[in-house]
């Protein structure tokens, strides 16, 4: 019911297809994403994650055999969630399964076992080969990483990110977008990401421009070890390889963009570190293709329930267990994250920045740029160097972009001072979207090492 009535106040806002935002009047990015976070449910989150959970354990060496415990069970189910969805998308939504061998010689692993992630995608209409992907992982551990009998339920982690994966399709599904949305649940990230990094090398193999991946990790419990509650915020963490602008920046920027622009009584922390100490995720198998991916974690995790076997020591009670979880926290995160999509997908494509210099008669910055084709609006932002986020934008209207004789663009920020500040640009969509920023690279880098007894100076 809920669908259905979201479908129908897209279809009376003439927003179903790019082609109507263009005949009709077009129905500003804010109304979109505000009436798609209103049909997020806390409730299904929930079901999702004490479904999962009630599989017994969910990691890669458990039954495949079952329908009601294991691996098996859980994939199984999830195939099924996703394709009822798809059943009522009217061919706009399909989904399908990769399998990958694993071998017996990696670690933890004592014979070869199908790691299968489970892939649902929202073609784009206009632009379909230009993607953003959220992600969580199924697969569940407990404190011995090879024991596929004992239970494992896995609730936070990641039946939550799995959560939010599906939830956030069984939303956007009734909504059209120029590019495509993928939602994965996937296999193997206890084992060292591999169904992510199979499907992160797949798609990188295919010429698949992912202009943005959210792995959801451990983004369902808000009870800290210290008693306290963090449920005002999640963590957005980010990988840059020197100074703090990348790809993965430029993707968590957008994030927190999002976050501000359309999520209300809810915050994004920008981490500027691919991951917390000793930590992986599935974002990083997409990092490592060179795609811009971040990683979303609640503020403080409880390592008390993580990997833990169900027992309980002096009184207290171990495992990842649902009864724990914060279903509203969770969705609170899904509307981060459908925030996030929308806006992109929505969005025309980043531009892209040929050179930045300060002029030399007086201190005003000089952009020069070029805008993907068809695109009309852009603007400009600026921070100092120590922020952390966007300070300050610059509309075109004060930028004055004029041609160069190369037939690119040349926009002029005044008071900006090259030297001090990092600049960028991004487009605007006539619905308002903001795709990511593109900013220009860095001037020459003081990346010399460190002499020996120096270390750890940088
Ligand atoms: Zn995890």
């Amino acid at each position: 019911m809920i669908k259905r009535a979201f479908v129908a106040f897209l279809v009376a806002g003439g927003m179903c297809a790019p082609m109507a935002r263009a005949q009709n009047a077009v129905t500003p990015i804010g109304d979109v994403v505000a009436a798609a976070l209103r049909s997020v449910r806390a409730e299904r989150i929930e079901q999702t994650i004490r479904t999962l959970a009630g599989f017994g354990t969910r990691h890669v060496l458990s039954r495949t055999d079952s329908d009601t415990e294991g691996t098996g069970a859980a994939r199984k189910w999830l195939l099924a969630q996703y394709e009822g969805i798809a059943a009522a998308s009217a061919g706009r939504l399909t989904v399908a399964l990769q399998s990958e061998m694993v071998p017996c010689t990696r670690p933890n692993m004592p014979k070869e076992v199908a790691i299968v992630n489970v892939i649902a995608t929202l073609r784009g209409t206009t632009e379909p080969d230009r993607v953003y992907l959220v992600g969580g992982h199924y697969d569940s551990r407990n404190s011995a990483g090879e024991d596929g009998k004992a239970a494992a339920p896995g609730a936070v982690d990641d039946a939550s990110g799995t959560a939010v994966a599906l939830e956030a399709c069984r939303v956007l599904v009734g909504l059209s977008f120029p590019a495509t949305i993928v939602f994965v649940a996937y296999d193997g990230e206890e084992q060292g990401c591999i169904g992510s990094a199979a499907h992160a090398k797949a798609l990188a193999a295919a010429g698949v421009q992912v202009d943005g991946m959210i792995g959801c990790d451990i983004v369902g419990n808000t009870l800290g070890m210290d008693g306290k509650r963090y449920d005002k915020h999640v963590r957005c963490f980010s990988y840059a390889p020197s100074g703090s602008d990348s790809f993965g920046r430029s993707m968590a920027r957008a994030v927190t963009y999002a976050t501000t622009t359309h999520v209300r009584d809810f915050t994004t922390k920008l981490i500027f570190r691919g991951d917390r100490f000793g930590r992986g995720g599935d974002h990083r198998s997409f990092f490592e293709q060179g795609f811009p991916a971040v990683r979303l974690s609640e503020p403080r995790e409880d390592f008390s329930r993580q990997h833990q076997n169900l027992v309980e020591r002096d009184g207290k009670p171990y495992g990842d267990v649902p009864d724990f979880a914060d279903f509203a926290f969770t969705a609170n995160v899904t509307r981060v994250v459908i925030a996030t999509l929308a806006e992109l997908a929505s969005a025309p494509p980043v531009p892209r920045v040929v050179s930045a210099q300060l002029r030399r008669d007086r201190y005003d910055t000089e952009l020069v740029y070029e805008l993907p084709a068809g695109v009309a609006r852009c603007e400009f932002v600026w921070r100092e160097t120590t922020e952390a986020d966007w300070t300050h934008v610059i509309d075109m209207a004060t930028a004055q972009p004029k041609p160069t004789r190369s037939d690119r663009l040349l926009a002029t920020l005044p008071g900006v001072c090259l030297d001090d500040a990092v600049v960028g640009v991004r487009s605007i969509g006539a619905d308002g979207s903001r795709s990511r920023v593109a900013t220009p690279p860095e001037p020459d880098r003081f990346d010399q090492r460190p002499r020996t007894g120096q270390g750890g100076g940088r």
